[in-house]
């Protein structure tokens, strides 16, 4: 029998509970498309609010290391505290195993009730970069003894007139920006998509996003053959553009390629149009180590968390188990959760008269294969 290893961290709020659901189906899945011959092993590690219970910290070096090792993992949403001294720990796991591209793939599933007309004109794949731009978190308050020294230096040795005032610097590379391109070509290669449209604000910001613009493009140039042998178009959009581009002529978009705050934006905004991130997959990923997470939060406004949507993390492991190249898997578990819910088994808050619970939504899954 093949055993394969799988980090897996629960998270905090409802975390647990999407977990539990989502685990049976997957087991169940390789189960069934195996029979015996291959097994997954769940090895826990810990992070948020039940690492900090258990280790006395948030993301411990064990976690980190375990990732490392096992170069696959699949989390849970974990809570970050708005304005309290620590910064995401979303963020620091991406920085810190560099995964510098988050994968979003965005579609409808029929029978989901979404905001738009035509929501089934949406299917979209968003690399946003993980690892750069405002978010790369260096940033000093107004005030502070850094700010003031950041803008004393700004002021003297290039002549400008900066006011007292929070600072945040924001980092775009050539190096991060074209492995982010090469790796979505790649996708789009592999994965038949036919147009990779570059997400930028480099009309108002022409050194960072403008370069975004430009060093995609020469990425692009530089794998010409590759791309003119699969067809593939690439073009680009303005940001503020992007956002009512995807609203009124979807069916024109394939794949998006973003800086870090954009990416954020219009992945959820992506998500909200086929009718929320209880359902939306994700995946951060780098050269060495992935990692998949659901789209959404600890959803600490579900009063009863077994009630809970498992659909994003369900999905978020049908993305792991492609990049297992597990295909078989994937489509098995795609297919028999899309069946439920076009036949009206599902969540609350997709079906708000008549629920049903997570793991009642796995049960049936399965129940479908
Ligand atoms: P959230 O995603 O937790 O909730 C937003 C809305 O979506 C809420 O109305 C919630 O009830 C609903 N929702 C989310 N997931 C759902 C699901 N599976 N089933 C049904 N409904 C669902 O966002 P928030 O409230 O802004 O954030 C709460 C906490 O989660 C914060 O601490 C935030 O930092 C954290 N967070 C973590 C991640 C992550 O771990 N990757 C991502 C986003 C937010």
């Amino acid at each position: 029998m093949e055993i394969i290893d799988i980090v897996y961290i629960e998270g905090d709020g409802i975390g647990p509970f999407v977990m539990e659901a989502a685990m049976k189906v997957w087991n169940a899945a390789v189960g069934y498309v195996y029979n015996g011959s291959k097994k997954i092993n769940w090895i826990e590690a810990y992070a948020g609010k039940k690492s900090l219970e258990k280790n006395g910290s948030l993301l411990p070096d064990e976690t980190l290391k375990k990732l490392k090792e096992v170069k696959v993992g699949i989390k849970g949403p974990l809570e970050t505290p708005v304005g309290s001294g620590y910064r995401s720990l979303n963020v620091a796991l991406r920085q810190k195993l560099d995964l510098y591209a988050c994968i979003r793939p965005v579609k409808y599933i029929p029978g989901i009730k979404a905001p738009v007309k035509s929501p089934e004109n949406v299917d979209i794949v968003i690399f946003r970069e993980n690892t750069e731009d405002v978010y790369a978190g260096i940033e000093w308050e107004e005030n502070s003894k850094e700010a003031i020294e950041v803008i004393e230096f700004l002021n003297e040795k290039f002549k400008i007139n900066l006011h007292n005032a929070s600072i945040g610097i924001k980092p775009i590379s050539e190096f991060r920006t074209k492995r982010l391109m090469k790796m979505a070509i790649d996708y789009a290669v592999k994965n038949n998509r036919k147009k990779i449209t570059i997400v930028h604000k480099g009309n108002i910001m022409k050194y960072t996003e403008g370069n975004f613009r430009k060093w995609c493009y020469e990425i692009a140039e530089e794998h010409k053959d590759l791309i003119d042998k699969n067809s593939i178009e690439i073009n680009d959009v303005i940001a503020d553009n992007m956002f009512q581009q995807l609203l009124l002529k979807p069916e024109k978009y394939d794949i998006l390629v973003t800086p870090n705050l954009n990416g954020d934006y219009l992945s959820d905004a992506a998500a909200a149009q086929v009718g929320g991130i209880g359902i939306v997959p994700g995946g951060n990923i780098g050269d060495e180590i992935a990692l998949f997470e659901p789209t959404h939060g600890t959803a600490p406004a579900i009063k009863d968390p077994k009630m809970a949507n498992p659909t994003s993390l369900i999905l978020s492991g049908v993305m792991m188990f492609e990049y297992l190249e597990m295909k078989e898997v994937s489509s098995l578990i795609e297919n028999s959760l899309k069946k439920c819910i076009k036949s009206g088994i599902a969540t609350k808050d997709i079906m708000p008269d008549n629920p049903v619970s997570a793991v009642k939504f796995a049960a049936k899954i399965i129940e479908n294969f």
